[in-house]
């Protein structure tokens, strides 16, 4: 059973659930029923105080804000009030997350290996849930995009096709992590999120996203956008990488100006917005007038799983095990249940 949180619709005072059919609602962590009948439709408050209950459609899914989920609808006790986390199985989340992360455009074969990455990917996030918090994963990029119930029967069969395999290393699923694009090398997992010891984590080449829209980029940055990125009165009056890492990536930047700074190229990316700086693998820095134009390659973090590089080797006839053998080389393809 995977909890995930519904990021956006937690913010909000209520949540709207809709249900056909017949509809069962529990005390949350208690016995009993508090309400069974047939058709939901209402507004479910949020407020502290307000009583936490776990609704459960008996046939169909749950209709969230709008959108159908599969499993049941929590409303489970946070700090500031309750949260809408859903319940589900794994393999509905499973794909829930292909419709989110890659949608109907892709190959079987690329859609595949997505569904194995994502199964090891949660089961490997299970287990550092902090003890006391209601949920497991956000249904946003901070874990997986995950989207419900999607009427498109690919994502079915994706998930079908490699229901209960994961990939493993030394027994324990791995830390799966995929990207958009890598832009030509995918990023060590020690890099970029300082963990060490996952040989199939190390980095491989991939040519397979060349034609991807963002395998080269150029972006436009103010000299006092990058001077607030690096925390020094403005406008910065130079740019540069100081250290590259295995592929080629920016691990650290030097903002010459007013105050010089050093920082990891992975905060610098962080404070200016992903949108702005697509990568850290900044291949060219040069300005024009009072901005820097900075060239690079690859959307993401780069580590793992390039999607864009998946789908390329799907299209050139590869399976989703010779996907998942080249970009997380060394894992092995379990079989979970
Ligand atoms: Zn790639």
């Amino acid at each position: 059973m995977i909890l995930v949180l519904l990021r956006r619709a937690s913010t909000a005072p209520s949540v709207r659930v809709e249900i056909r059919g017949r509809v069962r609602i529990e005390p949350l962590g208690g016995r009993g029923v508090a309400r069974a009948g047939t058709g939901l439709s209402e507004d479910f408050p949020l407020a502290a105080g307000a009583p936490a209950r776990r609704i459960r459609a008996e046939e169909g899914p749950v209709v969230v804000n709008g959108k159908p989920y599969p499993g049941a609808l929590r409303l489970a006790p946070g700090d500031r009030g309750l949260l809408p986390v859903i319940e589900t199985d794994l393999e509905a989340y499973v794909v829930g997350v292909l419709a989110g992360e890659l949608g109907s455009g892709f190959t079987l074969a690329a859609l595949r290996a997505q569904a194995v990455a994502s199964r090891t990917y949660v089961l490997s996030r299970l287990r550092s849930t902090p003890p006391g918090q209601p949920w497991h994963v956000a249904d946003d990029v901070t874990a997986q995009v995950f989207v419900g119930v999607p009427p498109e029967p690919i994502f079915r069969k994706a998930a079908a096709d490699t229901g209960g395999l994961i990939l493993a290393w030394r027994g324990a699923p791995i830390p799966a992590y995929f990207h958009s694009t890598c832009g030509g090398h995918t990023a060590p997992a020690e890099e970029v999120f300082g963990l060490a010891g996952i040989p199939p984590l190390s980095g491989v080449p991939c040519e397979f996203c060349r034609s991807a829209k963002y395998y080269r980029w150029e972006t436009r940055l103010s000299a006092d956008d990058v001077a607030r990125a690096a925390s020094m009165p403005p406008p910065a009056t130079g740019i540069s990488v100081l250290r590259r890492g295995f592929g080629g990536r920016a691990l650290s930047v030097l903002v010459e100006g007013a105050r010089p700074a050093t920082l990891a190229a992975s905060d610098l990316r962080l404070r200016l917005g992903a949108e702005k700086l697509r990568s850290t693998l900044i291949l060219d820095i040069a300005r024009s007038g009072p901005d820097f134009v900075l060239s690079g390659g690859g959307w993401g973090h780069g580590v793992g799983m390039c999607q864009m590089g998946a789908q390329g080797m799907g299209r050139a006839g590869a399976s989703a095990s010779d996907i998942l053998a080249h970009y997380y080389p060394g894992a092995a393809l379990t079989r979970l249940y």
